[in-house]
């Protein structure tokens, strides 16, 4: 598949997600992290092992993919995703995967590929409870559409924090590169997914877009999205 697809944090949703990608031939991977692998990322986090305990983990990602999918080009991004860099790094890219952590920088992500124009797939696991949305920008909900404002910083915990079950991580990652396959072809139509696996439910919908979402509705507000919070 000759797509350029980005990786935007390559923890417990990304790895599966790269993974999954490498599989079915997505020509380049955008890898973007600037974290270090940490032995408490390797229950959860498919392409680390032992050997690589500190180094960086786009690295180590890249290294376990080249090897098993030789034809896969990676392009090492290992900065934090910033609203300074945004547009620069997503612009290079077709489109662009959610495996960030903090919600609020999941909204910032989202308002940024919407302003590019770039389709996106979010995920989000806490606890018990995952969801993933594929984004097609101006033709689908976007995340704010469903959640109009961003939640104060750091008022959800975030999957490590909430703890997070390493096999349900992964399989929402695995969902996660599902919808995006799907969304590089263009496969509609996009649903919201949600699942929880304490109450074992999955249930799906076609959220409607909000005609006045500020990111890509008529409520769409000029803010200055550089300045925007984002503390890594
Ligand atoms: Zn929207």
């Amino acid at each position: 598949m000759r797509k350029k697809i980005l990786v935007v944090g390559v923890g417990g949703l990304g790895c599966p997600v790269s993974l999954v990608l490498a599989e079915a031939g997505v020509e380049t991977l955008g890898l973007m992290d600037p974290d270090k692998v940490e032995l408490s990322n390797l229950h959860r986090q498919v392409l680390y092992s032992e050997a690589d305990l500190g180094r960086p983990k786009v690295e180590a990602a890249s290294d376990y993919l080249k090897k098993h999918h030789p034809k896969v080009k990676t392009n090492l991004v290992p900065n934090a995703f910033a609203p300074q860099n945004a547009e620069k790094i997503f612009s290079q890219y077709d489109l662009v995967i959610d495996g960030l952590d903090r919600l609020e920088k999941k909204f910032i992500l989202n308002d940024w590929c919407v302003k590019l124009g770039i389709p996106y797939v979010h995920a989000g696991v806490v606890k018990f409870e995952g969801q993933v949305l594929p984004v097609l920008p101006g033709k689908t909900a976007c995340l704010r559409c469903l959640i109009p404002k961003i939640p104060p910083p750091f008022a959800m915990p975030t999957c490590q924090e909430a703890g997070v079950l390493g096999s349900f991580s992964q399989a929402i990652g695995y969902f996660q590169a599902h919808e995006a396959l799907r969304l590089a072809e263009g496969r509609g139509p996009f649903r919201l997914w949600k699942m929880d696996i304490q109450k074992k439910e999955a249930r799906s919908i076609i959220p409607g877009r909000n005609p006045d979402c500020e990111a890509c509705g008529q409520g769409k507000v000029e803010r200055d999205m550089v300045s925007a919070q984002c503390e890594a």
